[in-house]
């Protein structure tokens, strides 16, 4: 009955509200920036299928051809992580891969509407839950989806809106409705779709965000420095390393926007190149368990000590998955003083927390963060100097007390965040 009460809660708001409205569109028009006559493919979970239908307007009001809507209920998931037999999670079901794969090729845009449960997982044996997951993984791999949506050859675009599990994670001391509406509050804000224009504020938000990326390009730096409690870590950069932003473009030059909210200019660390310590400034959730208190040791890149106050083995079921997840595959910059960072509050969802501070993320690297890297397969990036793997882990590394210089290869030091803040304007 409450689950019933609290979606009927959900689509109210939604259908009401025309803040959601231009959610729903900025995420077309600016996320995906849907093409006429492209199909739109929308992951989400069942409890947003008010904004979906919201979603499903706004693509068809610009054009789209074809809105092809998956609605999921991650309860079904955890049943099958208890109930299935062992084996049979090592397999994905092949006709949902080759969906994937068809989709690809058709050049359809792919909506992804996040809002898992922090919790849902509580409680799950960790090894079956990593066993499906590689699964899934390795199977959108053999089908190309990883390397299309990596490598930005498809349009892509990762939302999120409120589950009522979801917000009684986040604000554990409200009651329902008033708390579902606070996540829907914080969200729009994050998003930067609270405004008269949405459309006009992401267009200047990009150009800025495009501006930091540039000025950190010019600077050529070799390496990065971080500094703060419990953290001095040096990350070398790969040689041809790209600074990335927000505004992300398909090889035939369709502009669109993989997160929203995204505030975080990113760059590929070398393989073989982080040395030091670093202390993870927010709780780092993984496979539904929360890794509080995380301190990672590097050398030569490889993660040397690894500790946790809690969580600590789901933490090494993911370094364990392969040689590329105990190493560095993402360095970003984001600043204390965004929109989302100074919500203040800690959502269990990485588009949230990873643009609320600078994170760094074990595993896979984006091949747009090399010079022609998204022509280059495994093996070629590997040669690079850049990180593969099937897992891709952000943990939040930067706060108000933490400074960030670059390193040219002469030792010159550049300033780049001072107090959690960006230390060089555009
Ligand atoms: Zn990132
Ligand atoms: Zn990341």
């Amino acid at each position: 009955m409450a689950d019933t009460a609290d979606m009927a809660n959900t689509a109210d708001a939604a259908d009401t509200d025309p803040r959601m409205l231009a959610f729903a569109r900025t995420a077309v028009e600016v996320g995906v920036n849907l093409q006429p006559g492209q199909v739109l493919h929308v992951q989400a979970p069942f409890e947003a299928a008010a904004f979906v239908r919201l979603i499903a307007k706004a693509a068809y009001g610009t054009g789209g051809r074809l809105v092809d809507v998956d609605l999921r209920d991650e309860r079904l998931s955890r049943i099958r992580y208890e109930m299935a037999p062992a084996d049979a999670l090592a397999e994905y079901p092949p006709w949902r891969a080759e969906t994937m794969r068809q989709l690809g090729e058709r050049e359809a845009a792919f909506l992804n509407v996040m809002a898992s449960d922090p919790d849902l997982l509580r409680g799950v044996d960790p090894e079956r839950v990593a066993a499906a997951e590689y699964a899934a993984m390795s199977a959108m791999e053999r089908v190309g989806h990883m390397a299309r949506i990596a490598g930005m050859r498809n349009v892509w675009c990762v939302v999120s809106v409120p589950t009522p599990a979801w917000a009684a994670k986040v604000f554990p001391d409200e009651a329902e409705p008033a708390r579902t509406a606070h996540l829907w509050d914080c969200i729009l804000q994050a998003a930067r779709v609270d405004g008269p224009d949405p459309v006009a504020a992401w267009k200047r938000h990009l150009a800025e965000l495009e501006a930091r990326a540039a000025r950190l390009n010019a600077l050529r730096l070799a390496a990065v420095h971080f500094r703060g409690p419990g953290t001095d870590l040096t990350v070398d950069l790969v040689d041809g390393h790209l600074w990335a932003s927000g505004p992300a473009r398909t090889p035939g030059g369709v502009a669109f926007v993989p997160n929203m909210p995204t505030e975080e200019v990113f760059t590929a660390p070398a393989r073989s190149g982080a040395r030091g310590v670093v202390r993870s400034t927010r709780p780092v959730p993984v496979r539904g368990v929360t890794v509080r208190d995380l301190e990672l040791t590097f050398a030569d890149g490889r993660v040397v000590g690894a500790t946790a106050s809690t969580g600590g083995e789901a933490l090494l079921g993911l370094l364990r998955t392969d040689d590329g997840a105990i190493r560095l595959g993402e360095l970003a910059l984001a600043p204390d003083d965004s929109p989302v960072a100074q919500l203040g509050a800690l959502f269990y969802n990485p588009l949230f927390d990873e643009n609320a501070a600078c994170h760094l993320a074990l595993g896979r690297a984006y091949p747009v963060c090399v010079e022609g890297g998204a022509d280059l397969d495994e093996d070629a990036l590997t040669a690079r100097g850049v990180n593969t793997s099937l897992v891709h882990l952000d943990f939040m590394v930067g706060s108000s007390r933490v400074d960030v210089d670059g390193l040219s290869a002469a030792g010159d030091v550049t300033p780049l965040m001072r107090g959690g803040c960006w230390a060089f304007s555009v």
